[in-house]
């Protein structure tokens, strides 16, 4: 099916992209990658896409601040994965980019796009709640900052109103930790049957635990709460079990083309053992 009839607006500057949002029905167009199917299957029909491609300037940058990484929302997911900085200072995030979708879309994807769109099988919502990153958001009224557990509502949803953009997602550079991204998926490239992001520090004991999930329900989903009972402990095997039935019973996956509901479940419960074994170095 082809789009219905649109303008197109390729502003030069960020404050004419927001002036231009002001006036009402108009989408941003970053990739490409989730909106050109959306406006072919006609999804969504707008009377403009606002094109951010000429913005790379302001938008497309990996800036290391010491204590933190920004990223311009214009960063594509094949700069995130192969970035030396990212690489280094936030590698769970080098990680998980270089496993969304196949390299066409890697390319053209972005970090911004991804984000924006919300779809509850991405792999980055995940790490970003992982990381507790925060987002900024801008609009012809000013800034807003927000945290990734605020931002993302539900399917396709998320805190940006649609005179804003994203401008930038910040990462803390969190020393020490060991990290994983473990991604189920039906067939190479697919999106995320079951995403899992851990980001861990342990010595003798775990210190500190984070992990988050996408596929298993509206959006990404942390555990705060049942990430408690493993801190302060030597975990062992008996207790990863414990807590990956916990986890599971809290999920609510939906049944589709990647899987039924009560099997996406039972991955969810084995992935986290697996995943969790790994990252906390427990022998079982
Ligand atoms: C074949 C295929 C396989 C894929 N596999 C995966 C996968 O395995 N894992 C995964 O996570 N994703 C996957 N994707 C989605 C991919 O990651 C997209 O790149 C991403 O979802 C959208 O990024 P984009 O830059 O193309 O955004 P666009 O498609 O241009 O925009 C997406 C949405 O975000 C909005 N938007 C874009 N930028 C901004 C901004 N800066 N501020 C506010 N709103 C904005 C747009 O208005 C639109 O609503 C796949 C896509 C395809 C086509």
């Amino acid at each position: 099916m082809y789009p219905t009839i649109f303008g197109l607006y390729e502003p030069s500057s960020i404050y004419d992209t927001l002036d231009f949002l002001d006036n009402g029905n108009a989408k941003i167009i970053a990739g490409g990658q989730s909106l050109i199917p959306m406006l072919k299957l006609r999804v969504i029909q707008p009377k403009f896409l606002v094109d951010l491609n000429k913005l790379r300037g302001d938008l497309d940058y990996i800036e290391d601040r010491g204590k933190s990484i920004g990223l311009g929302s214009l960063a594509t997911h094949a700069k995130i994965s192969t970035d030396q900085i990212v690489k280094s200072k936030i590698p769970l995030l080098s990680v998980t980019a270089s496993k969304v979708g196949d390299m066409q879309v890697r390319n053209l994807g972005t970090l911004g796009g991804s984000v924006s769109n919300a779809d509850p099988s991405a792999d980055y919502p995940a790490v970003l709640l992982a990381y507790d990153a925060t987002l900024t958001l801008i609009s012809s009224g000013g800034e807003r900052k927000v945290k990734a557990s605020e931002f993302f509502k539900g399917p396709f949803s998320t805190e940006l109103k649609d005179n804003e953009i994203l401008r930038e997602v910040e990462f803390p550079v969190l020393e020490g930790y060991a990290y994983k991204y473990e991604k189920i998926v039906r067939r190479a490239g697919d999106f995320a049957m079951v995403g899992i992001a851990v980001l861990a520090k342990v010595s003798d004991k775990v210190e500190d635990l984070r992990i988050a999930y996408t596929g298993v329900g509206e959006k990404a989903y942390r555990p705060y709460e049942l990430e408690k009972e493993l801190v302060g402990k030597k975990v062992t095997r008996d207790d990863l079990e414990k807590f990956a039935e916990k986890v599971s019973a809290t999920l609510t996956p939906p049944s589709d083309s990647r899987g039924s509901s009560s099997y996406r479940k039972k991955v969810a419960k084995i992935a986290t053992i697996k995943t969790l074994s790994e990252v906390l170095g427990v022998v079982s």
